[in-house]
């Protein structure tokens, strides 16, 4: 099944309300050619609002980099899926490996924030991947395969089509690693594969698996030829318009 391709920068803890809103606008100006590319821009939650508004009535798309799994209540400091959406940001990242690693979410939370991001009507995109050592010992189909089925536990084969799988090795993040196109391809049609057998051929078919670990314009094209990656999550590279930019023509190239 012919998918098109998605590109989604995950700012990290980068750019506040008005950087974030100068650099969608320049953005804005370089991607008027590249259709058939879904891009995605994942401020901090301060700038979403700004971003949205920086590319309304473009078909470029907003999205968070976490939420709380609770609708409301006693929970400082947290921001509920419902204000995500009330920014116009369609999509969450949810179980990215700082997440998980730094501040300790583990399968079950990351499957509840996945739960009620549906249910306020975001997109999420769950994000799974093995550390080196896990790697080393391997253990990456197993471990990937844990995190997909918790991530996924209270998620219906008809809410399926609002959510994107993200495949993260967590050695290749922020690091310069890059999995080569041949371990990529064969970990997503591994989780293609665990999709059927969750959702069946249908639902596995069409849903989006994203890579993401030091992608950059000049890796971008060996990765996503391959069937089964259906586009990049990209942090550093995302920071600069220019290696965004360049991500995206990449992407378009393809599609
Ligand atoms: C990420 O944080 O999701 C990521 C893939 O980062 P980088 O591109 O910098 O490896």
């Amino acid at each position: 099944m012919k998918r098109n391709k998605i590109v989604a920068g995950n700012w990290k803890l980068n750019y506040g309300p008005k950087a974030g809103a100068e650099f969608a606008l320049e953005l804005r100006k370089k991607l008027l050619d590249t259709p058939g590319v879904q891009i995605i821009l994942c401020p901090p939650f301060l700038a979403l609002s700004p971003v949205r508004k920086a590319v309304e009535g473009t078909r470029i798309a907003v999205g968070a980099q976490n939420m709380h799994f609770a609708e409301s209540g006693a929970f400082t400091g947290e921001i509920a899926g419902s204000m995500i959406k009330e920014t116009g940001a369609d999509y969450v990242i949810l179980g990215h490996s700082e997440r998980r690693h730094v501040f300790g979410e583990d399968n079950e939370m990351i499957g509840h924030k996945v739960a009620r991001s549906l249910k306020d009507g975001l997109k999420p995109i769950l994000c799974v991947g093995e550390t080196i050592e896990e790697r080393k010992a391997e253990q990456t189909m197993s471990i990937v395969a844990k995190q997909l089925r918790a991530g996924l536990a209270d998620v219906s084969a008809a809410q399926m089509d609002e959510v994107l799988i993200a495949y993260e090795p967590v050695w290749a993040i922020g690091t310069g690693l890059t999995a080569s196109p041949e371990q990529a391809d064969k970990v997503h049609r591994f989780i293609r594969k665990e999709l059927q057998d969750l959702y069946g051929e249908e639902v596995a078919a069409k849903t989006p698996i994203l890579y993401g670990g030091s992608v950059k314009p000049d890796n971008t094209k060996g990765l996503l030829s391959n069937e089964d990656i259906d586009g990049a999550l990209v942090g550093g590279a995302a920071l600069k318009v220019e290696s965004f930019a360049g991500i995206v023509s990449e992407a378009a190239a393809l599609s």
